[in-house]
C-alpha cells in the first residue's frame, strides 16, 4: 500500500525548499505538523528522507531519488487536473497582473508564428515513397516511406512542427518563451530548427551518449543543450530546466500523441494512402513501425480506424525496452534498467504518447538483427538508413514470410525515420558492431538467404 497522498505532497514541498519552515508557509500548516507528516512517510516507506541537522536540511540519498519522481508525480498531477478541468485549454495559471493589452500584444505575435509555420509546411515538399522489389516473392510489394529527406534530416520534422503549432494555438508559447525538450536527438534538431524561425531560444537536454553528430546539428540551428549521464530521466531534468527559465517544456513523450492531427489528412499516415493510389496494391495489408514516444504508432493505428482502413499496423520493438512486454501483459509500471541501443525507438518505460489498442501486432527485435538489416538494405536498397529502419526491415521480412506461407498477395508500407549520416560510428562501423558483440554475421546469412532464395534459416539462440 502506498503512504498518503499528502505526505508525498508535504515531502515535495519539504524537499523543494529543504526546508520545514519554508515547506509549513507554503502549505499553510504549522512546522510541526511538517515535521510529523515527513516522520509518518519516512515510517510508511521505512525509509529515511533527510538527514537533518540544526540549520541544516539536507536529502539523503534515498530521499534525493525519491523527490525527483514525487515532483515531478505531483507537477503532472496539477497539470493534468488543471487541464482536464479546463477542457486541455490552459496551462499556466492566469497571472492577475498580466493586462488585456499585453494578452493583445502577444497575440499578434503567436498569429505571426503560426503564419511562419505555415509558411514553412508550405515550402516543404512531400517525402517519397520508394518501392523494393521482391523477386523472389511474386504477389508481395514493399514501400518505404521515406522521411529523412526532411530539412533536419527525421520525420520527427513533423512532430517539430505539430508540437510548436499545438503550443502556440494553446497559447503555451509567446515571444522570448524558452522551448526546452528531452529528446534522444532527432526530436531535438528538429525543434532546434523551428524554435530559430520563430527566432525563440532553444535547449535540448539529451543522454550524455548522444553522437556529435546530432549535437553538431542542434548547435547549427542555434540551440543549446545540456547533457544528462545514466543516473536522471532527460524528463525530469528538462521540466526543471523550463521551470528555472520559465519557459515551456514541450515534452514530445506527452504531447506526441496529442499534437498531431489524426483526423485531418496532413498527416503521415494520410500521405502513405494518398501515394499508394496509383499502385496494384493501393490497400496495404501492414504498415510496419517503431516505437519511440509512440507518437507515430497511435497516429497510423487510429487514422486507420477514423478511415476504415483494412491495413493493420505492426509495431516493432528493440531490446532493452518495456514496450513489447507491456503490450502483452497491459503491466504499466515496467521499467528497463539498460537503454535501447537502436537510437528513436525503445523506451525504459512506458510511455504516454504509447497507445496499444490501436496496434494490432507487436514484434520485438533483437538489435543484431537491426544492424543486420541496415547492413542488407543497404546493398538492396543503395541507401544507408538510421537504425530503426533496420528493425521495421527486418519486423517486415517477418510478415512477407507469413504472407507467402498463407498464399497472400498484397502490400506492405514500412518507415525509413532517418538516414544513415548520425551512425557512421556505430551501427556502420565494423569496429562497434564488433565491441559490442553483437551477431550481425548470422542474421545477414538469414536475411540474405530468405530474401534471394526465400528460405529462412532459423536461429537457435
Ligand atoms: C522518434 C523516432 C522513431 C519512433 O517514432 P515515435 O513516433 O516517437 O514512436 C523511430 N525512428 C526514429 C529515427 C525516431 O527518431
Amino acid at each position: 500500500m502506498l503512504p498518503s497522498l499528502t505526505g508525498f505532497y508535504t515531502f515535495a514541498c519539504a524537499a523543494k525548499y529543504l526546508s520545514f519552515t519554508k515547506a509549513a508557509q507554503e502549505l499553510n500548516v504549522t512546522q510541526g505538523a511538517i515535521s510529523q507528516q515527513i516522520r509518518h512517510l519516512e515510517d510508511d516507506l521505512g525509509l529515511k528522507l533527510f538527514h537533518r541537522k540544526t540549520r541544516k536540511l539536507t536529502l539523503t540519498k534515498e530521499g534525493k531519488r525519491l523527490a525527483e519522481v514525487v515532483q515531478y508525480s505531483m507537477r503532472s498531477l496539477i497539470s493534468t487536473i488543471e487541464e482536464v478541468k479546463t477542457g486541455g485549454s490552459l496551462k499556466r495559471e492566469i497571472d492577475p497582473n498580466f493586462s488585456v493589452h499585453e494578452q493583445d500584444l502577444h497575440r499578434g505575435w503567436v498569429e505571426e508564428a503560426i503564419k511562419v509555420i505555415d509558411a514553412e509546411y508550405y515550402r516543404c515538399s512531400d517525402t517519397n515513397l520508394l518501392k523494393l522489389n521482391l523477386p523472389t516473392f511474386p504477389g508481395i510489394h514493399l514501400y518505404f516511406k521515406d522521411e529523412s529527406t526532411y530539412p533536419t534530416g527525421s520525420f520527427k520534422h513533423r512532430l517539430a512542427r505539430s508540437l510548436f503549432s499545438n503550443a502556440l494555438c494553446n497559447g503555451w508559447i509567446q515571444q522570448g518563451t524558452t522551448i526546452v525538450e528531452a529528446s534522444f536527438g532527432s526530436t531535438a534538431i528538429a525543434e532546434a530548427y523551428f524554435a530559430q524561425l520563430l527566432g525563440l531560444p532553444f535547449i535540448a537536454v539529451l543522454p550524455s551518449s548522444i553522437s556529435q553528430r546530432k549535437l553538431e546539428k542542434i548547435k547549427f540551428y542555434g540551440g543549446k543543450y545540456h547533457l544528462v549521464d545514466d543516473s536522471r530521466p532527460i524528463r525530469i531534468v528538462a521540466q526543471e530546466l523550463a521551470e528555472k527559465h520559465q519557459g515551456h517544456f514541450m515534452d514530445q513523450y506527452l504531447y506526441a500523441e496529442r499534437a498531431v492531427g489524426w483526423r485531418t489528412d496532413q498527416n503521415l499516415a494520410a500521405s502513405i494512402y494518398e501515394q499508394m493510389q496509383k499502385e496494384l496494391y493501393p490497400l496495404p495489408k501492414w504498415i510496419v513501425v517503431g516505437v519511440g514516444t509512440g507518437g507515430t504508432s497511435s497516429l497510423i493505428g487510429r487514422y486507420n480506424r477514423f478511415r476504415q482502413m483494412p491495413t493493420k499496423l505492426c509495431a516493432v520493438d528493440p531490446e532493452n525496452s518495456v514496450y513489447f512486454d507491456y503490450y502483452q501483459t497491459g503491466n504499466r509500471n515496467l521499467i528497463s534498467h539498460s537503454r535501447s541501443r537502436v537510437e528513436g525507438i525503445g523506451a525504459p518505460r512506458v510511455e504516454p504518447s504509447f497507445i496499444p489498442g490501436v496496434i494490432d501486432r507487436m514484434m520485438r527485435i533483437p538489435d543484431a538483427a537491426t544492424f543486420a538489416s541496415l547492413h542488407y538494405l543497404e546493398k538492396v536498397l543503395g541507401h544507408k538508413c538510421g537504425g530503426s529502419t533496420g528493425s521495421n526491415f527486418y519486423g517486415t521480412l517477418q510478415l512477407i514470410r507469413e504472407m507467402r506461407d498463407n498464399q497472400e498477395t498484397g502490400s506492405i508500407v514500412t518507415l525509413i525515420p532517418d538516414s544513415g549520416d548520425n551512425y557512421l560510428d556505430t551501427y556502420y562501423n565494423p569496429e562497434w558492431l564488433q565491441a559490442n558483440d553483437y551477431p550481425v554475421e548470422q542474421y545477414y546469412q538469414q536475411i540474405e538467404t530468405f530474401f534471394t532464395t526465400g528460405r529462412w534459416i532459423d536461429l537457435e539462440k
